[in-house]
């Protein structure tokens, strides 16, 4: 069959691959790029008329099956296959075939075109194969900062534990432990301002041990500390949870009683008494009471009442309840004098052998 020149042009002007087959799918034409694409010299395929040559010498999967050309043939248009891949060489391409007619009749030949995509393939596939380098990359970093952040997580919350325990500790006193001076100081403060914004009475009730002194000399001082242990035992089962229970010094102790009067504060301090003494403890127990706000407006003020009233009780002869607000009505006014002891600022641990009222 004879070819116009201007489908040879057209064929050789493609920069793809391209030959023209006719009806027997015989190879009538061809251009350099078909050479090349097929590792083929002009000299093998001259003048030899092979059916089926464009797919013998790809030996694409899909021609085998059923060829492009033959198709575009049947059907009359044209007809073209995705990405098919070669059996024979390393490639990949996307093939086209186009059918050619004269007036109106049948295809006389088929123009088939390969378009060389391996190049693309392969940069798809290193782009995929870089995706998901990228992708396993990224799920191990996760993996990684997730594991860092539990281990993070783990530390704070153990050094949060810790930091708890030394704020408990810094706010407890070893011995009895019950709360310490400087947790009293801070509760006072706390309570006494809360009772001024709602205007609500509180008392604060101060107990020293009579001649514990006398205690520690006749019976040595672990003896004494175990006092000390029993009249915080008997402290606390005569107050309620409410009641802020507190040693405040070497044998001294300390009760806020938010909410409460000086009748009920009374009450309570003599309950103690009566525990300690139920309990056989070797020595009894002074008090002094004061309540907000009939014998102080700050802590200072509310220190100093109570403290009086429990150098008063000592001065009477010990082993008693005396309250600030009788007192001053019998005196007239708190002594200028006598009693120096006033709410820490800074606050401090209470010390064994520190008695803390030796002025008393
Ligand atoms: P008063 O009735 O006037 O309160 O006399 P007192 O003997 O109780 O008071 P004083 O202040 O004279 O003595 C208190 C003693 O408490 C002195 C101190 O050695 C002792 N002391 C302070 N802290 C501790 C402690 O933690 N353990 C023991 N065993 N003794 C302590
Ligand atoms: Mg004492
Ligand atoms: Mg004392």
């Amino acid at each position: 069959m004879h070819l116009s020149p201007l489908v040879c042009t057209l064929v050789d002007a493609s920069v793809d691959a391209a030959a023209v087959v006719d009806r027997n799918l015989e190879v009538l034409y061809f251009n350099s790029q078909y050479l090349r694409l097929a590792g083929l010299r002009r000299r093998e395929l001259d003048g030899r008329r092979v059916r089926g040559m464009c797919h013998h010498h790809f030996g694409f999967e899909a021609c085998n099956e059923q060829c492009v050309s033959a198709r575009a043939f049947e059907l009359g248009r044209t007809v073209r296959l995705d990405e098919v891949d070669s059996t024979r060489l390393p490639l990949r391409v996307i093939v086209t075939a186009v059918p050619l007619f004269e007036g109106d009749g049948e295809p006389y030949a088929v123009i088939e075109q390969y378009r060389d995509v391996t190049a693309e393939g392969r940069l798809q596939e290193n782009y995929r194969a870089l995706l998901e380098k990228e992708r396993a990359q990224k799920d191990l970093l996760a993996k990684e900062v997730a594991r860092q952040t539990a281990e993070l997580e783990r530390v704070n919350e153990s050094l949060l534990a810790a930091l708890n325990e030394v704020s408990r500790v810094a706010r407890t006193d070893g011995l009895t432990g019950l709360a310490n001076r400087r947790s009293f100081d801070e509760q006072l403060r706390a309570q006494l301002a809360r009772a001024q914004r709602r205007e609500s009475p509180l008392a604060l009730v101060l107990l020293d041990l009579d001649h514990f002194k006398d205690v520690n000399d006749k019976f040595g001082h672990p003896v004494g500390d175990q006092l000390l242990k029993d009249f915080a035992h008997a402290l606390t089962t005569s107050v309620r949870e409410a009641h802020l229970v507190s040693r405040v010094g070497g044998e001294e102790f300390a009760v806020i009683l938010p909410g409460l009067g000086l009748v009920e504060a009374e009450l309570i301090a003599k309950r103690v008494q009566e525990q300690a003494r139920s309990a056989g403890l070797l020595t009894t127990a002074s008090a002094g009471v004061a309540t907000f706000p009939l014998d102080g407006m700050t802590v200072n003020e509310l220190m100093r009442a109570a403290d009086w009233a429990l150098y008063a009780a000592k001065r009477a002869g010990r082993n008693r309840v005396l309250c600030a607000t009788h007192l001053r009505n019998e005196a007239g006014a708190l002594p200028s004098e006598g009693v120096p002891r006033e709410v820490a600022q800074e606050t401090s641990e209470p010390k064994a052998g520190d008695g803390g009222d030796d002025a008393r």
